[in-house]
């Protein structure tokens, strides 16, 4: 047994409480995510953490798996924050970070999500998984699946760049192209699912938030348990923003940290940006974004998030904003970006740099804080959008 704080699965909008040893998807009553939640006292303490493995699983008593042999692990997590300091230097920023996480297993930090929730199914004897994906989830799933001897079925839309489907067969799933977007391939899921597959939709499941949630450790650690003033998150389910802000609390409670400064920053891509919208119209939850436009940030476009009431939560609770952004601006940020710092980040990552851009041009940003942003995956699976 591995030390172990897990204690159970509660609704966050209507407070049901679920049984941490049966398989669970979401809150049956209103159909709102489930959230793990742990005995946070400090019996264990941020020092224990110093000898400990390059991975997120160094943080293991905030993890739901509780048989270290139940662990399926490509060694994801615990990827670089570099520091930008061409960047800060002519944008005047006193401190401009970029946590990257190009590097995890299968190019994007769906690796920290997937390989949670295939050790969670594993530990509950689960042997088939589905997912509906813009490609990175696909092939991290693929991955933990082969991993776990667990038959994966993944569902993408037609037009994902097709290293993602290589990527998904050649690690033995099985893959379905469906004309549309990702809900229309989610909907093609469901309608081939007898039941016998376990379903990891974005926030259809616990787990996968909890693996996101490891960002947020390793910022603060990284950071010596300083948290930045800004974060900017390119947001499609919003698992990563909303984990971010789950590890925050946690480590609050844990009394690793005293302070909890940092804003939130949700960036989507102009033609398909429900959860700004909503924001803007200060809703508690996010409006389905109708007709959604094809985007080379294949991430992001994702028409109504599940999460959506966890993803308002977040942007209030932290003072937070919301933006948009084009194309346009997305090429022309990674442009400056790789010929600046000598990085070629993803599409979505790029999303996140023009965002920076605006909210300092408008001093929502300012000079003197610290700003944290995410490349969330690597861009060279889908360097095809890119030609032209
Ligand atoms: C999935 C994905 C996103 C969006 O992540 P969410 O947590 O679902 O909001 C962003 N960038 C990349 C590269 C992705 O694969
Ligand atoms: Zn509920």
């Amino acid at each position: 047994m591995l030390t172990n704080e897990y204690s159970y699965l509660r609704c966050d909008h209507c407070g049901e409480i679920y049984d941490k040893n049966q398989i669970h998807s979401f809150c049956l009553k209103d159909n709102q995510p489930l959230i793990a939640y742990y005995n946070l006292h400090n019996h264990f303490s941020k020092n224990d953490l110093q000898d400990r493995s390059a991975t997120m699983w160094r943080y293991h008593e905030l993890l739901p798996i509780e048989k270290e042999e139940n662990r399926i692990s490509l060694g994801e997590g615990f990827t670089p924050l570099l520091a930008l300091s061409k960047l800060e230097s002519t944008y005047n920023q006193s401190r401009l970070l970029l946590k990257d996480e190009s590097g995890n297993p299968t190019g994007s930090f769906k690796a920290r999500g997937i390989s949670m929730a295939v050790s969670k199914a594993k530990e509950h004897g689960i042997t088939a998984m589905c997912i509906p994906t813009a490609g990175n989830a696909g092939s991290a799933l693929s991955a933990y699946c082969a991993k776990a001897g667990i038959k994966a079925h993944i569902f993408m839309p037609k037009e994902t760049p097709k290293t993602f489907q290589l990527d998904c067969e050649i690690m033995g799933a099985n893959v379905t192209k469906v004309k549309g977007n990702i809900a229309d391939a989610a909907r093609m899921m469901r309608s081939q699912n007898d039941g016998s597959w376990f379903d990891v939709s974005t926030l259809q499941e616990p787990f996968r938030l909890e693996g996101k949630k490891t960002m947020g450790y390793e910022i603060a650690e990284q950071l010596q348990w300083k948290l930045p003033d800004v974060i900017l998150y390119p947001t499609g389910g919003g698992t990563g923003l909303i984990g971010i802000w789950k590890a925050f609390f946690e480590m609050k409670a844990l009394q690793w940290i005293n302070h909890i400064p940092t804003r939130m920053v949700a960036v989507q891509g102009d033609g398909c940006n429900p959860v700004v919208t909503s924001f803007h119209n200060e809703m508690d939850h996010v409006q389905k974004y109708e007709n959604p436009a094809p985007t080379i940030a294949n991430g992001l476009r994702v028409p109504k998030p599940f999460g959506d009431r966890l993803i308002m939560k977040t942007l209030y609770e932290s003072n937070g904003t919301a933006i948009s952004i084009s194309d346009h601006e997305i090429r022309e940020g990674m442009q400056e970006f790789a010929k600046s710092e000598g990085l070629f980040i993803s599409p979505e990552g790029s999303a996140v740099w023009a965002a920076y851009k605006k909210l300092k041009q408008t001093h929502w940003i300012k000079d003197n804080e610290s700003v944290v942003l995410l490349n969330t995956g690597s861009v060279y699976k889908y360097t095809e959008n890119l030609y032209s």
